[in-house]
C-alpha cells in the first residue's frame, strides 16, 4: 500500500496546494472568486444547446474525463445550461460551485461565450474549474479583426485558425479584404476571369512590396489564389458556428487595378493594365463611374458576394480613389455635369449612394472607409469605417453613421524598435492598442451610441506569410479584444502586463507565432544636467525578466553582467543588451555603436525645439553618441516640422576645432526633406561668428546615395568654444499645401 499512497500524495499535493487563476482575457464585466474547485470528471451537460460547444471540444481532447448529455441535473457533477432571455445578448452568467456549474445566457452567442470562459479557467487551473460568480457582457457589439488577402493569399487553413483565435477571444467580426490592386481572391462565376486572371501576380518572393514590380510582357503569373464558392460557404459556416460574422469587402471605385487587369472595359480608358507585382510602377485605374455597364458588372458581382455572405453589412472600401483620373474620362465627366455636382468627390459618393440604394433593395447595408464621406451627403445610413484618425470618428458620428473604429488598430506597424522589426511603417505599441479610449471624450450620448465598435487591421503589403501575419496579430489582438469586450472601467494595463507571460504560454499551446518586442530592451543615453555625465538607461517596453548587458563587444549571454543602474560612458564602446526570462526564453540582442564627440554632453540651444514625435522633449538625442538608422522611427532623430534647424554648441572653452560632422535624412514619401541650404559658423567669443561652410540642397543631396546623407566640415584647428549650424527648411509641402516639411537631424559630432 505505502507505494501507492506516496504516489497519491506526490499527485495530489501540488494540485490541492495550488490557488484558484482567475486570468480571464478580455476580462469578464463581473468575477466574484468563490471558494473551492469542480472538478471536471464525470460529468453531464444538461439541456446543453446543440452547435460547435467550444468546452466539450475541449473536454473530449482532454484524457479522462467522461462526458455524457442529460436532460435533467443530478446532485453533483452537472453543467446546466438555462435560458435567461432577461440577459443581455451575448452576455452570460456563470455560477460555478463545488458541486455544480450553472450557465444562464439569452442566446447562443451567450452559452458559447460561457464556455469559452470555461476553456480559459479549465487551462489555467489543471483541468479543474475555480470557483466563481462571473456575470459578463461585451462593451461593443462590433468586434472586429480584418485580413488583407489581396496582397498574399493565405489560404482556408490560416483562415480557420484566424477564426479560432478570435472566437476564443470573444471577437465576433471577421472583415475579410478580399480584393484590391495586388489581387482578387472570390471566384464570381459569372466574371470567371476574376479567378483565372485577376487572383494571379508575378512571384516576387523576397522583396518589398515597394520594390515589387509589375508584371513584364510575357511573364509567368504564378502567385496568388482564390476562393471558390464552396471554399467560402464552407468558412462562412466555420465562422457562424463560432459566432463570427465575416463581413466581406470588394473594394471599389478604386483599388481595382487587379479586377482592371481582367475586365478593362469597366476603366475610364479601356486599358490594357499589366498586373502588379507589389506597389512597384503599379497602376490604379479606377472603375468609370460614368459607364451604365460598370453598374451591372459591380451588381452581378454584389449579387453573388450577397448571395455567399449573409452579414448585414457588405464592406465596399471606397477608400484613397485617385480622383482626379475621372477629369479626364469624358463619360464621367458627362455624368458629373448631367448631374451638376461640384467635383469628383461628389462623383465618388453618387456612386457609392447608388451602389448603398442596390445593397438595401437587397437588405443589406454599406459599410465605407472614412473616404467615403468625403463631398457630403452621403446617407448617414451608410457605415463608416474610420482609419484616419479620431477627427473623422467625430465627423462620421457626427453626421449620423454607424461607425467602427479602425484607426487605432493598425497591426502591420512597427511594435517594436524598427531597426530589430521587419520592415514596415509607423509605431502602434501594444501599450497604446490597449490604452487609447475608442470613445473619445466629448462625444455626445448620441455619438457614443453610433459608435458600434472597434476593429484591427492587418494589410499585408509586407506580410509575405502566415508566421509574418501572427507575428504582427499577437500580442495586439489580446489588448484589442479586451478593449472590444470589457467595460471601460474594467481595462487595467498593470494587471494586462501581468496576464502577458501566460498569454504567450496560450499561444504556444496553439501553435502561434508571436512577437515579444514589448520585452526587448531598449538603449538610450541620457546626460546628467549638473556633471554632464553621459551613461547609458536600458528600459524595455514592459518590464520583464533580467536585463544582461555588455561593453566589450561580445554578446550578452545568461552569464553577462545584469542591468540594474545607468552605465558610466565615456570612450566609445558596442552597448549590447538582451532580456532573459523563464528558463530559455530571451529576448532580441539589442546592439548600439556609441561614438561621442567633443559635443556629447555639452549644453546647446535650438531655435526651435523638435516636434514633440521626435524627440521634442529629449533634443539632447542630437549629440548622445547614437546614430540614428534609415527606419526613422528609431527615436535617436529629432525631427523639425516646418521649423528651420538652428543649433548652437557651447563647447564649454576655447580650443582647437578640427572636424564637425552631421547627418540629414532624406525620406520625401514621409514628407522628410532635405534643407535648401545649411551654413556652420564658429565663434570664440559667442558674438563674433566666422562662417566656415555653406552647403546647397544639391550639394547636400550629392554626399552620399542613401536616404542618410553626412556632412562633414574642417574647422581648420581654429580656435573656437561655440559653434552653430543653420538649416532651412523648405516649409510649405511641395505637393499638399496644407502639410509642412520636416527636416530630420541627427548626431552632430565636433571633434
Ligand atoms: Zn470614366
Amino acid at each position: 500500500m505505502r507505494p501507492f499512497l506516496l504516489f497519491f500524495l506526490a499527485l495530489s499535493f501540488p494540485l490541492f496546494g495550488q490557488e484558484p487563476v482567475y486570468d480571464l482575457i478580455p476580462r469578464p464585466a463581473e468575477l466574484s472568486p468563490q471558494s473551492g474547485f469542480f472538478t471536471l470528471k464525470k460529468i453531464a451537460l444538461v439541456r446543453q444547446p446543440g452547435g460547435f460547444s467550444p468546452f466539450k471540444t475541449w473536454l473530449e481532447a482532454k484524457k479522462g474525463v467522461a462526458v455524457r448529455q442529460s436532460p435533467k441535473p443530478a446532485r453533483k457533477g452537472s453543467i446546466v445550461y438555462a435560458a435567461s432571455p432577461a440577459l443581455p445578448a451575448e452576455g452570460y452568467l456563470l455560477h460555478i460551485t463545488p458541486e455544480n456549474v450553472s450557465i444562464y445566457a439569452s442566446s447562443p452567442a451567450g452559452f458559447f461565450y460561457a464556455e469559452q470562459t470555461l476553456v480559459q479557467l479549465a487551462e489555467q487551473n489543471d483541468g479543474r474549474l475555480p470557483c466563481a460568480l462571473i456575470r459578463d457582457q461585451p462593451r461593443f457589439a462590433w468586434r472586429g479583426m480584418h485580413l488583407d488577402e489581396s496582397r498574399h493569399f493565405m489560404g482556408k487553413e490560416f483562415v480557420k485558425k484566424y477564426i479560432d483565435w478570435l472566437a476564443s477571444l470573444k471577437m465576433n467580426v471577421f472583415h475579410w479584404h478580399l480584393t484590391d490592386a495586388q489581387g482578387w481572391r472570390i471566384e464570381i462565376k459569372k466574371y470567371p476571369k476574376l479567378a483565372s486572371v485577376a487572383a494571379w501576380r508575378p512571384d516576387r518572393g523576397g522583396l518589398l512590396n515597394s520594390e515589387a514590380d509589375t508584371a513584364r510582357a510575357g511573364e509567368p503569373l504564378t502567385y496568388g489564389g482564390f476562393y471558390t464558392h464552396d471554399d467560402i460557404r464552407e468558412i462562412v459556416q466555420y465562422a457562424a458556428e463560432r459566432q463570427i460574422t465575416i463581413i466581406p469587402e470588394i473594394e471599389m471605385p478604386g483599388h481595382t487595378t487587379a479586377a482592371l487587369v481582367a475586365y478593362p472595359e469597366y476603366s475610364c480608358t479601356g486599358g490594357p493594365f499589366p498586373m502588379p507585382g507589389g506597389a512597384k510602377n503599379c497602376p490604379y485605374p479606377n472603375f468609370c463611374v460614368g459607364n451604365e455597364q460598370t453598374y451591372v458588372f459591380l451588381q452581378d458581382i454584389l449579387r453573388e458576394v450577397m448571395d455567399l455572405f449573409p452579414s448585414a453589412y457588405i464592406h465596399i472600401g471606397g477608400d484613397e480613389v485617385e480622383r482626379q483620373q475621372w477629369q479626364k474620362c469624358p463619360r464621367c465627366q458627362q455624368h458629373k455635369d448631367s448631374l451638376r455636382l461640384a467635383d469628383e468627390a461628389q462623383l465618388q459618393v453618387y456612386f457609392t449612394k447608388r451602389i448603398e440604394d442596390f445593397l438595401l433593395q437587397n437588405g443589406r447595408r454599406l459599410m465605407g472607409w472614412d473616404e467615403i464621406m468625403e463631398g457630403g451627403n452621403l446617407s448617414s445610413t451608410a457605415g463608416v469605417m474610420v482609419w484616419r484618425g479620431e477627427n473623422l470618428a467625430r465627423e462620421a458620428t457626427q453626421a449620423g453613421h454607424p461607425v467602427v473604429i479602425a484607426h487605432n488598430y493598425y497591426f502591420d506597424l512597427y511594435q517594436g524598435n524598427p531597426l530589430y522589426e521587419p520592415v514596415t511603417y509607423g509605431y502602434l505599441p501594444l501599450e497604446r492598442v490597449y490604452r487609447y479610449n475608442p470613445v473619445p471624450a466629448g462625444f455626445s450620448d448620441e455619438q457614443q451610441r453610433r459608435v458600434l465598435g472597434v476593429e484591427g487591421c492587418l494589410w499585408t503589403e509586407n506580410v509575405y506569410d502566415t508566421r509574418k501575419a501572427e507575428y504582427m496579430i499577437f500580442p495586439r489582438l489580446f489588448a484589442l479584444a479586451e478593449v472590444a469586450w470589457s467595460p471601460a472601467e474594467r481595462l487595467d494595463w498593470p494587471d494586462f502586463q501581468r496576464r502577458l507571460p501566460a498569454l504567450f504560454d496560450w499561444l504556444d499551446r496553439r501553435d502561434t507565432h508571436y512577437a515579444t518586442s514589448v520585452y526587448d530592451p531598449e538603449i538610450v543615453v541620457t546626460v546628467d544636467s549638473a556633471s554632464r555625465q553621459l551613461s547609458a538607461q536600458i528600459r524595455q517596453q514592459i518590464p520583464h525578466g533580467t536585463v544582461r548587458y555588455s561593453i566589450d563587444g561580445i554578446p550578452p549571454g545568461i552569464d553577462a553582467a545584469e542591468y540594474t543602474r545607468p552605465i558610466p560612458l565615456s570612450a566609445p564602446c558596442t552597448l549590447q543588451a538582451r532580456a532573459f526570462w523563464g528558463t530559455h526564453r530571451f529576448s532580441k540582442i539589442i546592439s548600439v555603436p556609441f561614438r561621442p564627440s567633443m559635443a556629447s554632453g555639452k549644453p546647446f540651444a535650438l531655435r526651435a525645439l523638435p516636434d514633440k514625435r521626435y524627440n521634442g522633449e529629449h533634443p539632447e538625442v542630437l549629440t548622445d553618441g547614437l546614430d540614428g538608422a534609415e527606419a526613422f522611427h528609431d527615436g535617436r532623430w529629432c525631427g523639425f516640422y516646418g521649423d528651420d534647424f538652428g543649433l548652437t554648441i557651447d563647447l564649454g572653452a576655447v580650443q582647437p576645432l578640427h572636424r564637425l560632422e552631421m547627418h540629414w535624412l532624406e525620406g520625401e514619401g514621409s514628407w522628410i526633406y532635405l534643407p535648401l541650404f545649411m551654413s556652420v559658423e564658429s565663434s570664440d567669443d559667442g558674438l563674433n561668428w566666422t562662417p566656415v561652410a555653406q552647403l546647397t540642397k544639391a550639394e547636400i543631396a550629392a554626399k552620399a546615395a542613401g536616404r542618410i546623407k553626412p556632412v562633414a566640415f574642417d574647422l581648420g584647428g581654429r580656435p573656437a568654444r561655440w559653434v552653430r549650424i543653420y538649416g532651412k527648411n523648405p516649409g510649405q509641402h511641395p505637393v499638399y499645401p496644407d502639410g509642412k516639411c520636416w527636416l530630420f537631424v541627427d548626431e552632430v559630432r565636433v571633434d
